[in-house]
């Protein structure tokens, strides 16, 4: 069946993430939309999924549990999970790979850690704007063997995307998908590669609407998931 998804949201976890990006915000909008699956990629921090999929599932949407990490060369990689455990665990392990450097909320935004009722549970104190010590080969590895999938974001915009960081894709790299914004053309052939196509929104307002759709076996994050996965195959 036909899943209605926009697959890269930020909360107002992530530094750059709108204040009013709030689990409750982001799962009502989403059903408002009628999106059927989002999922919600903090940079490097997946501290705000328990709160989302509570709102999520009581707003009828799916939540596909993701991260987006930047990699040691200053790439963004998405990483998608099947559970919220899972993306919970690879938070705290990518956490000890962050700079030892504080947020400053006042300059990047207060980086809240919400519960499903929007009340502030605490805040990330590193700032998570920041690249992991990890590069990008071992980080779609560690992906791999957690059990998630590897995606590099927009790859073809901005300096963070992996054209422009490295200039081309690298062969042999064991990634699922890319992730590829439809607006600006893109330079490399990605017609063996599964490709996803979503807002990057950091306002309630950038989220997609019903107008990007992929074929899952069914409507579960299960078969999103693998729908995702099985692109590298
Ligand atoms: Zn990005
Ligand atoms: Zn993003």
């Amino acid at each position: 069946m036909r899943l209605f998804c926009d697959l890269h949201i930020h909360s107002c976890l992530s530094p750059c993430g709108d204040e009013l990006m709030t689990p409750n915000n982001i799962a009502g909008m989403a059903m408002l939309k009628g999106l059927d699956a989002i999922a919600v990629a903090d940079h490097n921090c997946a501290r705000n999924l328990p709160a989302l999929s509570k709102t999520c599932a009581a707003m009828g949407v799916l939540l596909l549990p993701a991260m987006e990490l930047t990699t040691a060369e200053e790439a963004h990689l998405l990483s998608y999970f099947p559970t919220v455990e899972a993306a919970l665990a690879f938070s705290e392990e990518i956490h000890a790979y962050l700079p030892p450097i504080q947020n400053r909320p006042e300059i990047f935004g207060p980086q809240q850690v919400l519960d499903e009722d929007d009340e502030q549970m605490g805040s990330e104190d590193l700032l998570l704007l920041n690249a992991l010590s990890l590069s990008l080969d071992e980080l779609v590895k560690r992906i791999n063997e957690r059990g998630g999938a590897a995606v590099p974001a927009h790859i073809n915009r901005g300096n963070n995307g992996l054209l422009n960081v490295l200039g081309f894709l690298p062969p042999g790299l064991e990634i699922a998908a890319v992730e590829v914004t439809r607006e600006i053309p893109c330079r490399a052939d990605v017609s063996n590669l599964r490709v996803l196509h979503s807002s990057d929104a950091h306002y309630l307002e950038n989220m997609l609407e019903r107008e990007v759709s992929y074929e899952v076996a069914e409507k579960s994050v299960e078969a999103l998931f693998e729908y995702i996965k099985r692109g590298a195959m």
